[in-house]
């Protein structure tokens, strides 16, 4: 069988001009490759005390909702702005060319949780870092963030200096 990395598709010049796009649709359709990257993911946490798993829209729901259930917890969504129907709180992080804010319901953490955040991959971090302000302003504990794939050229772990982090693919 191949290594997990080896069904991760690059595409050069995607989304823009000079980006390799690491493109997840080719690990999930094949039966294999999405057992691994699922297992994988979850042998990081499957030895510590959590929870529940927090996961954004939309790639962190695919990796993070089977991952809940395996490990018999819950799991909270994370979505942008204007699709929760409860009382949300929200922040707001930068992009390469503007903003975007991403929302929780209010009542989706409790005060004193143990959660583990789960998405696609880290690039600038910053989509992550305004995450996890959001979980600890519901006075939430975030106890570790796992990632299919990281792109450490970008440095998204400064952004997240005090967190325990996890990626299971890593691109320079
Ligand atoms: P960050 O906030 O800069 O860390 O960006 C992370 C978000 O951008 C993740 O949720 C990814 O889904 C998305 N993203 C950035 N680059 C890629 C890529 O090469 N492949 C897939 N998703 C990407």
């Amino acid at each position: 069988m191949k290594n997990l990395e080896e069904y991760v598709r690059s595409i050069p010049n995607f989304p823009e001009e000079g980006i390799i796009f690491r493109d997840i649709t080719s690990v999930l359709q094949d039966k294999d490759s999405l057992k691994l990257a699922i297992d994988q993911m979850q042998d990081t946490i499957k030895d510590i005390d959590f929870d529940i798993v927090v996961g954004p829209e939309s790639r962190g729901f695919i990796f993070g909702v089977p991952i809940a259930y395996n490990l018999n917890k819950g799991f909270v969504p994370v979505r942008k702005k204007g699709k929760l129907p409860c009382e949300t709180v929200e922040m707001e992080y930068d992009l390469e060319y503007g903003s975007a804010v991403v929302e929780m319901h209010k009542d989706s953490i409790k005060p004193g949780q143990k959660v583990v955040i789960i998405d696609d991959l880290i690039a600038t971090g910053g989509t992550i870092e305004a995450i996890v302000k959001l979980i600890k302003q519901l006075g939430g504990e975030v106890v570790k963030i796992v990632f299919l794939m990281e792109l450490e050229g970008l440095n998204g772990r400064d952004k997240l200096k005090d967190y325990d982090i996890e990626a299971v693919i890593k691109y320079e």
